[in-house]
């Protein structure tokens, strides 16, 4: 499997990928909005575009679907209830459908709701696992929930599903916003040293080659995979005084969320 992720430079700071077979050039790619940056990426690498996957239903992901399978015959897939949403769906996904490209790329589908009811993430299995988490996961940070989600519902999709990937796994998420998600994780917990360490490193990097974490990395830096730290909950309590001291995961989490839409 090769990944090439693509920064899409715009207002949204889109990361788009195409996830190739090695062996025949096969490519499929992912939420691609500036469909003609992967386009180029594709011919670039002498890569075939046969597919596109939508994490889910926004428009910022979607809405390159069209004129990419135009340009390439690549068929769309998407989580089965996003399809009638997103239109021109060929193969409506579930949890623990199978995804091949070409003959050496096997992409396992997991239903992750929580940002929208209808949305997947991608899980490449193996030496070097890897995570397509669209707008569930960000480095650092969780997407947000008021386009059509549910903070409850990301809570459970983060601690049943995420949380128990491999530590290795490597995240690719939809959208780069890095060094704002790590400057909320020290606002809650001014002493975590993993995050203090990486926000110099992250800060004003180039999103086209900025750092790519893995799994066990977002346990010590994103705040919504550290719900039972001291610090976060009790940094927590002062600005939701109604807050118990030992305050279950699912309340921090959900407490997190409501106070990044804010910030
Ligand atoms: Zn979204
Ligand atoms: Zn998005």
């Amino acid at each position: 499997m090769i990944v090439e992720r693509i920064w899409a430079a715009n207002d949204y700071r889109n990361y788009h990928y195409l996830i190739a077979c090695g062996e025949t050039g096969e490519a499929l790619a992912v939420d691609p909005l500036e469909w003609r940056l992967c386009l180029d990426a594709a011919k670039a690498r002498g890569w075939r575009i046969t597919q596109i996957l939508n994490t889910h239903e926004h428009l910022d992901h979607t809405g390159g679907n069209e004129a990419l399978r135009k340009a390439t015959g690549a068929t769309v897939a998407a989580h089965a209830g996003a399809a009638s949403r997103i239109g021109g769906v060929d193969r409506g996904l579930g949890k623990g459908d199978v995804i091949k490209v070409g003959r050496s790329v096997e992409l396992e589908c997991l239903d992750t709701p929580g940002h929208t009811m209808a949305h997947v993430c991608l899980l490449a299995h193996g030496a070097a696992p890897a995570l397509f988490c669209g707008d569930t996961l960000f480095n650092a940070g969780a997407g947000n929930c008021h386009n059509g989600g549910s903070a409850d519902v990301l809570y459970e999709t983060f601690v049943n599903q995420l949380a128990r990937l491999p530590e290795a796994t490597l995240v690719y998420p939809g959208h780069e916003y890095f060094a704002r998600n790590l400057a909320f994780t020290l606002d809650r917990e001014p002493d975590n040293q993993a995050a203090q360490a990486l926000l110099p490193q992250v800060t004003g990097q180039d999103p086209a080659s900025g750092r790519v974490t893995t799994l066990g990395e977002e346990k010590t830096i994103n705040t919504f995979l550290r719900l039972g730290s001291a610090s976060v909950i009790a940094a927590l309590r002062q600005r939701f005084p109604e807050l118990p001291e030992r305050a279950d995961p699912k309340t921090v989490f959900v407490k997190l969320r409501e106070l990044r839409n804010q910030w």
